[in-house]
C-alpha cells in the first residue's frame, strides 16, 4: 500500500512539474501513463513521452492555439524573429496574440531598414492556451500580451556586433549593472526585502559576462520603435538603463517595481 502510494505522490509531482514548465505536458504524461505499463525499462518511458510530447508540441497544440487567441512566434534561429533557444519553443513558452506578432513583425522591418541582417532575440512570451495562466517565474505572462526579447549583444574587444542571441543559456540573468553615479534600482529593491529582485540572476548559467556587452545604440533604436508602435502599451526597463541609453522621452518606457524581477538583462514589452 505504502508503495502504491508513493508511486501515485512520484506521478502527482512529474505532472505538476510537466505543466508548471510547458503548460500540456503534465496531460500528456497522464495520457501516456497507460502504456508505460507495457515499457519495463524507464528508458523505454522517456523515450515514448518525448515523442509522443514533442508530436504533439510541434504539430497539435500550434493548430490548436488560435482557437484560444494565441499564436506560435517564428521557430527557425534565422529568421528576423527568432528564439534564443529551442527549448523555449520545445516547452511552449513562444505565444502570444496575433497582435503582438504583427506588431512585431512591423518593428523588426523598421528596425532592419536601419541595421540590415540584424536580428531579433526573443526570450520567454506565453503559453498557448488559457488566460491567467502563469509561465513562471513571470507571473504577468499569462494572457498572450506580454513578450520578453534580448537586447542587442557586441563584443567588448572587437566592438563586432552579435548577429542574435543573448549573454547567457537561457537568456535570463547577466545583467547590465548600474554604474557608479547611476540609479541603483536592484539596491533599492534589496533594501526592502524583495528577494524575487534579483532572481533571474540565478538563472545566469553559463553566461558570457566577460566578452560581450549590449549594443547600447542598436539596443536603444529596437527600444524606440517598439515604444513609437501603436500594438505597444509600454514597455520595462531598469532606470539607469533608460538614462544610460537616453531614452527618457518615451512614456511608455517604465518602472515595473521592486515586485518583478529586475530588467536590465532582458526587456520586457506588452501589447
Ligand atoms: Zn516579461
Amino acid at each position: 500500500m505504502g508503495k502504491q502510494l508513493l508511486k501515485w505522490i512520484g506521478r502527482m509531482v512529474v505532472f505538476i512539474l510537466l505543466t508548471v514548465i510547458s503548460q500540456v505536458g503534465g496531460v500528456i504524461y497522464l495520457l501516456c501513463l497507460p502504456f508505460f505499463k507495457k515499457l519495463k525499462a524507464s528508458s523505454h518511458r522517456i523515450a515514448l513521452f518525448v515523442v509522443v510530447y514533442s508530436i504533439c508540441s510541434l504539430l497539435v497544440v500550434p493548430a490548436l492555439a488560435p482557437n484560444f487567441g494565441r499564436v506560435a512566434l517564428p521557430l527557425s534561429k534565422t529568421g528576423d524573429l527568432r528564439p534564443h533557444t529551442w527549448w523555449t519553443c520545445w516547452l511552449n513558452r513562444h505565444y502570444v496574440t496575433p497582435k503582438v506578432k504583427t506588431s512585431m513583425a512591423r518593428v523588426i522591418k523598421k528596425f532592419q531598414a536601419e541595421f540590415p541582417d540584424q536580428q531579433v532575440t526573443y526570450l520567454d512570451a506565453n503559453f498557448p492556451f488559457w488566460n491567467g495562466f502563469p509561465l513562471l517565474p513571470h507571473l504577468s505572462h499569462d494572457d498572450g500580451k506580454k513578450l520578453d526579447l534580448a537586447f542587442i549583444y557586441k563584443n567588448k574587444k572587437t566592438k563586432s556586433v552579435l548577429k542574435g542571441g543573448a549573454r547567457s543559456l537561457l537568456g535570463y540573468g547577466v545583467c547590465e549593472i548600474p554604474r557608479k553615479g547611476e540609479k541603483n534600482q536592484p539596491a533599492i529593491c534589496k533594501k526592502q526585502g524583495r528577494w524575487m529582485y534579483n532572481f533571474t540572476r540565478k538563472l545566469a548559467l553559463r553566461g558570457h559576462p566577460t566578452s560581450v556587452e549590449a549594443d547600447a545604440w542598436r539596443t536603444g533604436r529596437l527600444i524606440g520603435y517598439i515604444a513609437k508602435d501603436p500594438g505597444f502599451r509600454r514597455l520595462f526597463l531598469e532606470p539607469h538603463l533608460v538614462d544610460r541609453w537616453q531614452l527618457r522621452g518615451y512614456s511608455k518606457i517604465v518602472f515595473h517595481g521592486c515586485h518583478a524581477v529586475r530588467h536590465d538583462d532582458h526587456m520586457h514589452i506588452e501589447e
